[in-house]
C-alpha cells in the first residue's frame, strides 16, 4: 500500500476533496493532471467508495454468479449439456475471493494516487471555514487542518433504515452494506423495497436458490421506470419463484438477528426468514461536515444544493456525486468530477465545462437486465403532449431461448418513444437478454439527437436481439 499522508505537505492546496469514492477520485486525479496541488480526505482505509467496496463492483460479481447458476441450471439442459443436474453455489468460499478482488482494486486506486501525485489523507473531513478542512485521523491519532482554495464535497451516501419508532425491530435488518458482509448464503430472506437495490439483490438471492420474499408498497417494482419495464419484470420475477408481497407495508420485525426473524405486514402476513434486508433508498452523508454552519445550503433530504456547475451556495465549495443527490450513479459522479476539475483548473477551452444531466443511460441488473435512457412514456406525454408522441414496441423471445424449455424462456421487451414530426427518439427502454450491454450504443444515438429514421437507416446486426431496435414498425 502506498503512503497515507498524516499531515499537510504544503501551506495551501489548490484543491481538497472530501471523499475518495468514484467522484472524488476522478476529480482529484483530473485536477492533479493540470499540475495542481491536490489532497483527498477519505474516512476509511479503502479508496474507491461505495461503487468499489459495497456497490456496483461486488454487486455485479454476485449478479454474474447468479446468472451463471441460471445458465447451468435452467438453460444448459436445453442445449443438451448433462452431468450438471444439481449445481451448487458455494457462497462461503466465494466471498473471500470476491473480497480479495476488491482489496486489489483498493490498492490500484491508492497506487494511481501515488503515481499521479494526489495525496491520500485518511481521516474524517470537516469544514471549519470555506478554505479549511479539518482531518480527524482514525483511532484517536489526532487532528490537523488543510488549507485550500477549492474544496469539493464528494462524501457520497448511505442506506436508509426506518427508525424503531417507524418500524419496531427495523434495526434487526441489514442494508446493502450488510449484504456484502454475509459470510454464508441465507436460506430465507425478506428484501424490503422496490428500487434498483431491492430488485438487484432480491434477484441475486432468488436466482442463487435462497427463498426470497420481496415486500413492495405498490403493485410493481421499479415504479419510476417506464410502465413496460415494470409490467414485464414484476410478473417475471414471480414466475421465477420469488415471493412478491404487493401493496404491503412492514409494520414490525421480531426475533433475534442471526436466528429466525418474523416480518409483519399491514396485510396480517407473518413472514419467517433468516435475514431481513432494507433497500428503501439512500441519503447523502452530509451530516457533521460543518456545511450548514458555513452557509452551504442542504435540501430537505440533506443533499448539497448545487448549480449546474456543481457550485454550492458558498464560493469555493463544490459538490459532486451522490452527495448532491441527482442521479446516484458512478459514471455520473466521475463525469461531474472530471468536468469540475477541467473547469476549475484546465485550459481556457474548458472554462464552462459541466455535466449535462439529460439523457443519462442506466441499467438495472435484474434477471433479465433492463436498460433505459431518456423519458418514460408518461414523462414524454406530459412534456410533448399525446399527439406529438409515437410509440414503437416489440415483445419477443431471444433466439438463445429457442432451445430452453418453455418455463425458463425469458421475456424481451423493447420500446422506443419518439417525439414531434421528426420522430426524435426521446426514450429507449429495453428488458431482456444482454440489455445491459445493448444500451450504451443507443444512449449515444439518443444523446446525438437520433430520429427514428436514423435507426431505420442503420443496417441491422443479425442474429441479435438488439437488431429489433433498428427494425421496429
Ligand atoms: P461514494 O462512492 O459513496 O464515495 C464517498 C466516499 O466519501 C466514501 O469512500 C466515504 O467513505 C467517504 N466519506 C464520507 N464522508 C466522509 C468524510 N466526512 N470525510 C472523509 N471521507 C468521507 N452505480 C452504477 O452506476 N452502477 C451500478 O451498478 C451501481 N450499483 C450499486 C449497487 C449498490 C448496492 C449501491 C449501494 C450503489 C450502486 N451504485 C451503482 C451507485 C454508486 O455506487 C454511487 O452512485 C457512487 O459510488 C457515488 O460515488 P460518490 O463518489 O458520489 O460517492
Ligand atoms: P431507489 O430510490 O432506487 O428505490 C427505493 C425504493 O424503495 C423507492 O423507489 C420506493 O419504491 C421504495 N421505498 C421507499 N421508502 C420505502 C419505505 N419506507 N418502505 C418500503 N419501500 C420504500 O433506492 P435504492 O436504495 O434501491 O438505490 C439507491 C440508488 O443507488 C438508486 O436510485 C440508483 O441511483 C443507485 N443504484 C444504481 C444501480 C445501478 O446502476 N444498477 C444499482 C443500485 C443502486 P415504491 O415507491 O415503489 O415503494
Amino acid at each position: 500500500m502506498p503512503p497515507i499522508y498524516d499531515k499537510p505537505t504544503t501551506d495551501k492546496y489548490d484543491f481538497v476533496v472530501i471523499g475518495g469514492g468514484s467522484g472524488g477520485s476522478a476529480s482529484s486525479r483530473r485536477a492533479v493532471s493540470y499540475g495542481k496541488k491536490v489532497a483527498v480526505v477519505e474516512a476509511t482505509h479503502y479508496l474507491g467508495g461505495t461503487c468499489v467496496n459495497v456497490g456496483c463492483v461486488p454487486k455485479k460479481i454476485m449478479w454474474h454468479a447468479a446468472d451463471l447458476q441460471d445458465k447451468i441450471k435452467h438453460q444448459a439442459p436445453g442445449y443438451k449439456f448433462t452431468g450438471i443436474e444439481n449445481p451448487k453455489f458455494d457462497w462461503a468460499a466465494f466471498k473471500p475471493q470476491r473480497d480479495a478482488y476488491i482489496r486489489r482494486l483498493n490498492g490500484i486506486y491508492a497506487n494511481n494516487f501515488e503515481k499521479e501525485g494526489v495525496e491520500f489523507h485518511e481521516g474524517f473531513g470537516k469544514l471549519l471555514s470555506p478554505n479549511t478542512v479539518e482531518v480527524t485521523r482514525p483511532d484517536g491519532k489526532g487532528k490537523y487542518t488543510l488549507q485550500a482554495d477549492n474544496i469539493c464535497i464528494a462524501v457520497g451516501g448511505q442506506p436508509i433504515i426506518p427508525t424503531e419508532e417507524e418500524v419496531p425491530g427495523a434495526s434487526l435488518g441489514i442494508d446493502s452494506d450488510g449484504f456484502f458482509d454475509l459470510a454464508e448464503q441465507p436460506k430465507r430472506v425478506a428484501v424490503i423495497g422496490a428500487g434498483y437495490i431491492a430488485v438487484e439483490l432480491a434477484g441475486i438471492f432468488n436466482t442463487l436458490g435462497t427463498e426470497t420474499h420481496l415486500i413492495i408498497r405498490g403493485e410493481t417494482v421499479l415504479r419510476t421506470f417506464d410502465p413496460i419495464l415494470q409490467e414485464t419484470l414484476t410478473p417475471w420475477m414471480e414466475k421465477t419463484g420469488l415471493h412478491l408481497h404487493k401493496s404491503s407495508h412492514v409494520t414490525k420485525v421480531e426475533g433475534v438477528r442471526g436466528q429466525t426473524l418474523t416480518v409483519h405486514t399491514d396485510k396480517g402476513e407473518k413472514i419467517e426468514v433468516d435475514v431481513v434486508l432494507w433497500a428503501i433508498g439512500r441519503k447523502s452523508s452530509t451530516q457533521n461536515l460543518g456545511l450548514e454552519e458555513l452557509g452551504v445550503k442542504l435540501d430537505k433530504k440533506g443533499d448539497v444544493v448545487v448549480d449546474e456547475y456543481q457550485n454550492s451556495t458558498v464560493k469555493g465549495i463544490t459538490s459532486i456525486g451522490d452527495a448532491q443527490g441527482k442521479w446516484l450513479l458512478t459514471p455520473v459522479a466521475i463525469a461531474a468530477g472530471r468536468r469540475l476539475s477541467n473547469r476549475l483548473f484546465g485550459p481556457e477551452k474548458f472554462k464552462d465545462d459541466k455535466l449535462s444531466y439529460e439523457n443519462i443511460p442506466t441499467v438495472v441488473f435484474s434477471h433479465p437486465t433492463i436498460g433505459t435512457v431518456g423519458l418514460t412514456e408518461p414523462e414524454a406525454r406530459k412534456k410533448y403532449g399525446d399527439d406529438a408522441i409515437k410509440i414503437y414496441k416489440s415483445s419477443f423471445r431471444a433466439l438463445y431461448f429457442s432451445m430452453v424449455d418453455e418455463e425458463h424462456k425469458e421475456p424481451t421487451v423493447y420500446k422506443l418513444i419518439c417525439a414531434g414530426p421528426e420522430e426524435r427518439v426521446v426514450g429507449v427502454h429495453i428488458l431482456g437478454l444482454g440489455s445491459d450491454e445493448v444500451m450504451q450504443g443507443f444512449a449515444v444515438a439518443v444523446k446525438m439527437g437520433a430520429r427514428k429514421q436514423d435507426l431505420d437507416d442503420t443496417v441491422a446486426i443479425h442474429p441479435t436481439s438488439a437488431e429489433e431496435l433498428v427494425t421496429l414498425r
